[in-house]
């Protein structure tokens, strides 16, 4: 089965890996660098706190498993660490809902502990615990560097099973024959013939491709900044209120904020004395001692892909035969678990029923003749 996968991050990679390992003959093709989307300016944490409905906190947790199992096809797993995470909130409405949300997890099965301020102290010296709220110590999850993810996973698939990747080819047309698929054409005109496409184009899967229909997206901004290396001994990550940091390799702290993101209504060069690294800094510096002396070395925004209902969007289109999407916010953490998904469905002929309410179908009518019409949502 030929195989054809449209994008290179951390979702793309996953299901190219994936394919190629269940026997495929797996074209990844890229529009530009590995990797070079959303995925390289993504938190990237591995969690499934705050995740609802419960299919949706499921998923996320078959994600979480799905990359320690990864460890057993790449033992050392340079790019992924289970560091655990401390989390708290400082204001009233805050520490109730967050309350209920580890209640509610913990009741589900998801590994979360209450510590005190002197566990904090003696595990990260240097992080102060804000306010007074109770702290959650979540010790299974953890972060991935996405864009090593890629490059090994990838190194895999093309050494083990052949898989071929192209970057520079952005696929402007998926093609179809009485329904089905026969394969994409590419900027440059190169025809690709495929059984099968799976579109894993992120925050770019809201534009038709040919004869596949756009995704309703609700897709927001994200603002990630980094310090220069600092001295600090940070291993776990950090989340006060909408506040999350974490290391970034050689001493770098990564920082995001919520509110932040809030601010842009779409991406943009932000500089790293402008208001949103300010705001960034000053938030971190309350958590983070060691950070007064330190500035911000580098900001970037990007498109954060999110279906329109804020779930998922995995599996084949309605209406278009060997036509597939595999597109979601939260990626970093799902996606080894959409590619294992993928390659069943896809390959193997094995449905996955727990991903029944994360169908394309759901957002499109089909008119008399199967094809997809407009989005519904
Ligand atoms: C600030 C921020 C923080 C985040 N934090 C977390 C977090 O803590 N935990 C978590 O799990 N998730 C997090 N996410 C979400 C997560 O990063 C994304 O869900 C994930 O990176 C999406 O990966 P992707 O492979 O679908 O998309 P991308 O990484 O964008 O990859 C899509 C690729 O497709 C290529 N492409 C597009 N169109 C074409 C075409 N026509 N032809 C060929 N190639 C094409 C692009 O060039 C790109 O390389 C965060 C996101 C942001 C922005």
């Amino acid at each position: 089965m030929r195989v054809v996968v449209i994008g290179s991050g951390i979702v793309g990679t996953s299901v190219a890996y994936e394919c190629a390992k269940a026997g495929a003959k797996v074209v990844l093709l890229e529009a530009g660098r590995i990797a070079g989307g959303t995925s390289t300016v993504s938190f990237a944490w591995t969690n499934a706190t705050g995740k609802r409905p419960r299919a949706y906190f499921a998923l996320n947790v078959a994600g979480m498993r799905a990359h320690l199992e990864l460890k057993r096809d790449f033992p050392d797993a340079p790019w992924f660490f289970q560091s655990g995470g401390f989390e708290w909130r400082t204001t009233p409405a805050g520490i109730a809902a967050f309350e209920e949300d580890v209640r509610q997890i913990s009741e589900w099965g998801y590994g979360v502990e209450w510590v005190d301020r002197e566990t904090v102290a003696r595990m990260e010296p240097d992080v102060t615990a804000t306010g007074e709220g109770p702290i959650a110590y979540f010790a299974e999850e953890g972060w991935v560097d996405p864009a090593l993810y890629s490059a090994w996973l990838i190194r895999a698939a093309t050494s083990r099973w052949g898989a071929e990747v192209f970057t520079g080819a952005r696929v402007v047309a998926v093609e179809t024959q009485n329904g089905r698929v026969v394969g994409v054409r590419t900027a440059d005109g190169t025809q690709i013939a495929a059984d099968h496409v799976v579109n894993c184009t992120g925050g770019l899967s809201g534009l038709e491709l040919g004869d596949a229909p756009a995704l309703p997206l609700a897709s927001t901004v994200g603002v990630l900044a980094f310090t220069p290396p600092v001295a600090l001994t940070l291993r776990s990550h950090v989340h006060a209120d909408d506040l999350d940091m974490r290391p970034d390799g050689a001493g770098r702290i990564m920082i995001h904020k919520v509110s932040v993101d809030d601010t842009l209504s779409e991406p943009q060069t932000l500089a790293t004395d402008g208001p949103e690294a300010t705001a960034l800094l000053e938030a971190a510096r309350a958590v983070l001692t060691g950070l007064e002396m330190v500035p911000i070395e580098a900001i970037r925004s990007t498109v954060r892909p999110i279906p329109a209902d804020g779930l998922t969007c995995a599996g084949e289109m309605p209406g278009i035969s060997g036509y597939s999407v595999a597109v979601t916010h939260s990626g970093a953490t799902i996606a080894p678990q959409l590619g294992k998904v993928v390659a069943d469905e896809v390959v193997r002929g094995r449905t996955h029923a727990e991903m029944e309410s994360f169908r394309p179908s759901r957002f499109f009518a089909t008119g008399n003749s199967g094809t997809p019409r407009r989005a519904v949502a």
